[in-house]
């Protein structure tokens, strides 16, 4: 039965640490948790589950994954126990046939991307996770077909988050200079953000952007904001800007609603 259609919604998700803290980003995905109505599940597509193929978690109960080092315990001791949607995830694989996903019931669950964000949309772990791998042999295109694939889920209750940050060059991270963002990353924040509240497709397009080697020096931060790009265009929606803003010089945090 087809309902409202959910949102779909990109998180700059940033340092891990956002999962503990309370800033102005974490109270924005607060808010935006609770101007929803509670969703089915949500649909994860994380910077953190970058492979080599397009994969679905499909396990009754995934676990808490503590993909990242060097930060305090009080991080690893974070439990999500959201619980998974195996139903959901045949619903994803069947939405992107004739592209394959594999039906995954033992080796990932919920990573930090995931985590780190739903902690506060979903503060309860009550709403059912899956997660979406990304291709990391996939183009541009192929990963924003991909995305508007997911269009239909929307009208079924599914929430579908894409989890990254469209500036993040951990590299050139300078520790000193939080809430601040480089020359280069706020010139490919202000074009990602024209595209994506424009016409959001065109966000592949940045691919041609001269600031794109700095501000995507690997692509896994990025690709999840073309799926819900893609999925956004294939509705004929466009982006409204949660929150926006930027942290130690080479992230940005910047996190948009579509529909
Ligand atoms: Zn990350």
């Amino acid at each position: 039965m087809d309902e409202s259609p959910m949102p779909a919604v990109f998180l700059g998700h940033g340092n891990p640490m956002n999962a503990i803290e309370h800033n102005r980003y974490t109270e924005a995905w607060r808010a935006l948790g609770e101007s929803l109505p509670t969703p089915r599940a949500v649909v994860v597509v994380s910077a953190h589950w970058y492979i080599g193929h397009t994969a679905v978690t499909a396990m009754a109960q995934p676990r808490t994954i503590h993909d990242f080092y060097g930060f305090p315990d009080e991080l690893f001791a974070v439990d999500y126990p959201a619980p998974g949607a195996p139903d959901v995830a045949g619903e994803v694989a069947e939405a992107i046939k004739p592209r394959f996903a594999g039906l995954d019931a033992e080796s990932w669950g919920i990573d930090h991307g995931a985590w780190s964000v739903l902690r506060h949309v979903f503060p309860d772990a009550d709403v059912p996770v899956v997660q979406l791998s990304i291709d990391a042999t996939k183009s541009y295109d192929e990963h924003l077909a991909l995305g508007a694939s997911l269009a239909p889920l929307r009208r079924r209750g599914v929430l579908v988050v894409g989890s990254g940050n469209v500036v993040h060059n951990l590299r050139r991270l300078a520790w000193d200079q939080p809430g601040a963002g480089f020359d280069w990353a706020r010139r490919f924040d202000d074009e990602a953000r024209t595209r994506l509240t424009t016409d959001p497709a065109s966000v592949a397009g940045l691919v041609d952007h001269p600031d794109h080697e700095l501000a995507v020096p690997t692509p896994d931060h990025f690709l999840p904001l073309l799926y819900v790009a893609g999925l956004a265009a294939a509705d004929g929606a466009t982006g409204s800007t949660l929150v926006e803003g930027y942290d130690l010089g080479s992230l940005s945090m910047t996190s948009y609603t579509f529909g």
